[in-house]
C-alpha cells in the first residue's frame, strides 16, 4: 500500500545530472540548492519512481525540509499566490522612495531619468511624508500592529540635499521613539559627496545601507560617469570609500558597489573587481555586484553615443552571471546571502511597484509609479497633501494589477515564478505580449553547471 503521507516532487525543482551520476538540485520556491552523490541520487530516484517505497532516511527527511519533496496534496501555486498577495497588501510595511533632489551633479549618458525636473524637494513634502507615516502607524497601532518603514533616498543625486535627509531622519527617529514604528533606510548615491563625516552622521541616525556606483577602472568610469563640467569622478569616489573604510568597525553600515557594464567595458570591470578585492575584501561592510546598462527608451541625445555598446538582453544576463562567479570566486562567497547570485532567490515581488503601500514621492509631492518614470508628470499616479493624505489618480490601477489578475498568464505555469513573479512591471506594460522574462530555464541549468564547477574546485 502506498503510505498516505508519501511526499512528491516539487514542481519548482531544477535537476542537473552530473558526472559520476551525482545530481545538483535547485528549488526556486525555497531558494535551496543541494548536491546529491550518486548513492543519494539513486535513493531519491527510487523514492520518486517506486510508489510503494517510502523512507524516513535522513536524506529524504532533509529533502522534505528543503522543499524538494512536498506533501502530496500541497498546492504550490496557491501557496505562492498567498505569499505574493499578503506581501502586496500588507499595510504594516511601507516602501517609501524619497526624491530630495530631482537634479544631479553628474551627466551620465545612460541615465534613464531623461525628464529630470531639476527640483529640490520642498520642505512641506518632507513634513507631509512624516505625517503620512505617522497616520498609518497610528492606524496599525490601533489594531495592535507594528509599522515598518523602508526609506529609499533616491534622485537625481540625493546627497545634494544631505542636510534635509538628516533633518527628516531626526524627526523620524523621534516618531519611532514615541510610536510602534521601526524603519531602515538606504541611500542610492553616486558617492561623490559621501564622505566619512556624513557617513558617521547617517549611521548615528539609523541610515545604514548605501549603494554607490563605479563603472570599471578609472579610465572607463571617468568616460561614463562625469561631472556636468566634464571632469572625471573616480578618484573622489574611491578616496571617499577608502576613508569610510577606515572608520572604526563599530560604525556598522553596508555599502554595495554597483557596477554598470557595457560591451566594451567588461575588461575594465574585471580590473575593478581585482582592485576592490585588494582594498575592501577584508571589510565585511563592503560588497560589490554588477548589472548591465539597460536599453530603456529615452529622449536623451547622448545615449546614442553608447547605444551600440548596450548588450543584447540574453548576452547581458550571461555576462552578469560570469561577473557574479568572478566575485564569488575572488571574494570567497562574500556576496552569497546578500545578493541573489549566482542563482536567484525567491521573492514575493520583482520590485515594490505592485505593492499597495509603496510610494515614490517627487520633489513637489507628486507620486511616481516606477523609478524610470521619475519626473514624468504624465505618468504620475497621484500626490500627497500637507496633512499626509494620499490622492491617487486612475493611472495607479494598471501598476497594481499582477500576473495573478492577468488572464492566460504564461507565468503561472513557469518554474521560475517564485524568483520572478512576472518580472519588471514596466516591461509587462510596455510589450504587447506582456513578456518580461529575465532568467530562463536554459540559463538556470547552465548557471547550475558553472556553480557545480565552482563547488568542485573549492
Ligand atoms: S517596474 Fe521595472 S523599471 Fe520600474 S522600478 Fe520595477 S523593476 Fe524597475
Ligand atoms: S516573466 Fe518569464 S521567467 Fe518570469 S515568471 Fe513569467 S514566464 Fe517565468
Amino acid at each position: 500500500m502506498i503510505p498516505k503521507e508519501k511526499f512528491v516532487e516539487s514542481f519548482y525543482n531544477f535537476k542537473l545530472s552530473l558526472d559520476n551520476d551525482a545530481l545538483l538540485m535547485y528549488n526556486t520556491k525555497r531558494g535551496t540548492v543541494v548536491l546529491l552523490e550518486s548513492r543519494q541520487a539513486k535513493e531519491f530516484e527510487n523514492y520518486l519512481e517506486n510508489p510503494k517505497y517510502d523512507s524516513n532516511s535522513s536524506l529524504i527527511s532533509e529533502l522534505k525540509k528543503l522543499g524538494f519533496l512536498i506533501e502530496p496534496d500541497a498546492n504550490e501555486l496557491n501557496e505562492i499566490r498567498a505569499w505574493h498577495d499578503k506581501f502586496r497588501k500588507d499595510k504594516r510595511l511601507l516602501h517609501i522612495t524619497m526624491l530630495p533632489s530631482e537634479s544631479c551633479n553628474f551627466a551620465c549618458p545612460y541615465c534613464f531619468q531623461y525628464q529630470k525636473r531639476n527640483k529640490f524637494m520642498k520642505d512641506w513634502v518632507y513634513e507631509a511624508v512624516l505625517n503620512f507615516i505617522k497616520n498609518i502607524t497610528l492606524e496599525n497601532q490601533a489594531i495592535g500592529e507594528e509599522t515598518y518603514v523602508k526609506i529609499n533616498w533616491f534622485g537625481g543625486e540625493p546627497l545634494l540635499q544631505a542636510n534635509k535627509i538628516i533633518n527628516f531622519h531626526e524627526k523620524l527617529k523621534i516618531l519611532s521613539e514615541n510610536l510602534n514604528l521601526k524603519y531602515d533606510a538606504v541611500v542610492v548615491t553616486n558617492g561623490y559627496l559621501l564622505n566619512p563625516h556624513l557617513m558617521k552622521t547617517f549611521v548615528n541616525l539609523g541610515i545604514k545601507d548605501f549603494q554607490v556606483t563605479l563603472d570599471g577602472n578609472k579610465d572607463t568610469h571617468d568616460s561614463l560617469r562625469r561631472l556636468k563640467n566634464g571632469s572625471g569622478t573616480f578618484d573622489t569616489i574611491y578616496t571617499n570609500l577608502k576613508c569610510i573604510r577606515d572608520l572604526p568597525k563599530e560604525y556598522r553600515f553596508r555599502i554595495l558597489i554597483r557596477v554598470n557594464f557595457l560591451k566594451n567595458s567588461l575588461s575594465s570591470v574585471y580590473e575593478l573587481i581585482d582592485k576592490f578585492k585588494e582594498d575592501f575584501s577584508h571589510d565585511d561592510r563592503f560588497h560589490i555586484y554588477c548589472r548591465p546598462v539597460y536599453d530603456f527608451e529615452t529622449t536623451r541625445n547622448d545615449i546614442v553615443s553608447i547605444d551600440s555598446q548596450i548588450l543584447p538582453f540574453q548576452e547581458a544576463i550571461e555576462r552578469q552571471r560570469d561577473l557574479a562567479f568572478k566575485i564569488i570566486y575572488e571574494l570567497k562567497y562574500k556576496s552569497l546571502g546578500i545578493l541573489t547570485e549566482p542563482l536567484p532567490f525567491p521573492a514575493p515581488l520583482w520590485c515594490p511597484v505592485e505593492r499597495w503601500y509603496s510610494y515614490i514621492f517627487g520633489a513637489d509631492g507628486l507620486i511616481f509609479p516606477c523609478e524610470t518614470y521619475i519626473g514624468n508628470t504624465q505618468e504620475s499616479v497621484g500626490y500627497i497633501e500637507k496633512d499626509g493624505t494620499i490622492r491617487f489618480n486612475e493611472n495607479l490601477y494598471k501598476w497594481k494589477k499582477t500576473i495573478f489578475d492577468e488572464e492566460n498568464s504564461y507565468c503561472l505555469s513557469c518554474k521560475l515564478l517564485p524568483v520572478c513573479m512576472g518580472g519588471c512591471k514596466r516591461e509587462r506594460l510596455k510589450h504587447v505580449s506582456n513578456k518580461a522574462c529575465y532568467w530562463n530555464e536554459e540559463i538556470i541549468l547552465d548557471t547550475m553547471q558553472k556553480f557545480y564547477f565552482l563547488l568542485k574546485n573549492e
